[in-house]
């Protein structure tokens, strides 16, 4: 069967749900083609829907996106005869998706095997509307099936890279390249999907799940052997919770085979220096790592970060001690009474710990979140909320005026500026005064992208990419 998978471009970003669906598909026997939506990868849709015909065309849609694909799909669907399924997280999250009618299906978890499952049954002509994980509409009715259980990662071949960088050579032209050594994250904070995705998937299976060392090594050796590959980028939620033994068998096998220097996400509480000696040992050169507030009630009971100020100072000195580089994530913008005195509270903790870059993201309250119905029942968000595609240009949230808004949106760009040159600090709340959000969203990009390319990494042949990176830069500007 031919399938098309589409996806929003989301800026230098690789999709690798959608290389790991496209591998399960095509070790199915089918057919995949791939078409991203970008400013910058225009692309005739109705072209491609015309000279493949697609049975099934799958979209991954996160929340923001879903307006953009929604439109294309409906458009495709007047000119077109195709079955329209929707995965990703605004389809897991929002089962009321199903309800505009050029929407066929949704798969409403992880897609892995359920989505081979219900091309297969679509295909043999079978009760496709039947299929576990799938909410589907079939002669008018709608069907709301149960979920399966969770996948087990080791069973799954290795994602199709090819299929994203054939799309976008720009990613296969990137040095830095993404990597899951498992799956899952088994704690609930309020702003994160993992809260209610674990809830629903209950009794559903192990919700950490790792790959093995080999299997991890092995995928990297041959996106090594196959494209430009100069540092390894663990998207894990939280890489540093594995099985006993498996990081010294991690670090015995990457040296080996890639001896290359890469990143991971951790979670503080969860660093201990045995493994992060191990894991510097084999090239991890920095770290993501959630503080997210500084104030620790705010943290703690409302964000549910479950976590003290001196665990994350604790683990960032864990880190120093053995030259492993921070890059903290922060949350701006929270649903209280005094949003920019708590952001300030976090710009002061991330100045105490000196990360080599402090990130901030203006909290967004993606839907089915713990912090959404935490914002409605306290007064902070109301009514159907406008989707952003962006969590960096303004607040979704109800401030008490717009002086306090704005002075929230330009602390979260100039927070990483301010982190790196504490003389700033005492000037803090008069430049969050100031009427230049269009210009510190450029400084927020610009200190970003230096940050990235010269003091996270140290990129070898940077001329190489640097109308792309000028490309990424604008574009970000625009976007938020
Ligand atoms: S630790 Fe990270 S991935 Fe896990 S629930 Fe919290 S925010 Fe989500």
């Amino acid at each position: 069967m031919r399938i098309l998978l589409i996806f929003k471009d989301s800026i230098a970003v690789e999709r690798l749900a959608i290389s790991q669906l496209s591998a399960v598909l095509k070790a199915a026997g089918h057919e995949v083609r791939l078409a991203i939506l970008g400013p910058t990868l225009a692309q005739d849709f109705a072209e491609i829907v015309s000279d493949f015909a697609p049975r099934v065309i799958g979209y991954s849609a996160m929340t923001g996106e879903h307006f953009a694909l929604a439109d294309l799909n409906r458009d495709l669907k007047r000119q077109f005869s195709f079955m329209s399924v929707f995965g990703g997280p605004h389809a897991i999250f929002r089962h009321d998706f199903l309800e505009d009618e050029n929407v066929d299906a949704l798969c409403i978890g992880e897609g892995d095997i359920a989505f081979v499952e219900f091309c297969r049954r679509l295909e043999a002509d079978e009760s496709w509307w039947e299929t576990p994980t799938f909410h589907a509409r079939h002669e008018g009715v709608i069907h709301r099936n149960a979920l399966a259980p969770l996948v087990d990662p080791v069973e799954l071949p290795f994602p199709d890279r090819r299929i994203i960088y054939d799309a976008d050579p720009n990613l296969a032209r990137s040095g830095i390249k993404y990597f899951m050594a498992g799956r899952g994250c088994p704690y609930h904070c309020a702003y994160c999907f993992n809260a209610r995705f674990n809830e629903d998937h209950k009794g559903l299976g192990k919700v950490l799940r790792a790959r093995t060392a080999e299997q991890v090594v092995d995928e990297i050796a041959w996106v090594k052997e196959h494209y430009r590959l100069e540092t390894v980028a663990f998207v894990d939620d939280v890489f540093n919770q594995k099985p006993l033994g498996w990081i010294n068998a991690f670090r015995d096998l990457y040296k080996q085979k890639i001896g290359l220097p890469f990143f991971a996400n951790m979670r503080a509480n969860a660093i201990r220096e045995v493994d992060i000696a191990a894991l510097a040992d084999a090239g991890l050169t920095l770290v993501w790592m959630g503080i997210e507030s500084g104030n620790e009630k705010a943290a703690n009971e409302i964000l549910q970060r479950n976590l003290s100020n001196e665990q994350v100072m604790k683990a960032a000195r864990i880190l120093k001690t053995h030259g492993v580089k921070l890059t903290t994530q922060n949350l701006i913008g929270l649903p209280v009474s005094n949003p920019f005195e708590i952001d300030l509270e976090t710009l002061d903790l991330n100045i105490a710990i000196q990360p080599t870059y402090g990130w901030s993201s203006i909290l967004y309250p993606y839907p089915g979140t713990p912090i959404e119905a935490y914002a409605r029942s306290n007064g902070y968000l109301s009514g159907e909320l406008a989707y952003t595609e962006t969590n960096k240009r303004s607040s979704m949230l109800d401030f008490k005026d717009d002086r306090e808004k704005r002075r929230v949106e330009n602390l979260h760009k100039l927070f990483g500026l301010i982190v790196a040159f504490p003389f700033l600090r005492p000037f803090t709340r008069h430049l969050c005064d100031l009427p230049l959000t269009g210009f510190y969203r450029a400084l927020f990009w610009g200190w970003y992208g230096f940050s990235v390319k010269f003091r996270l990494t140290k990129s070898r042949a940077i001329w190489r990419e640097l109308p792309y990176l000028l490309s990424v830069f604008w574009r970000m500007v625009a976007k938020g």
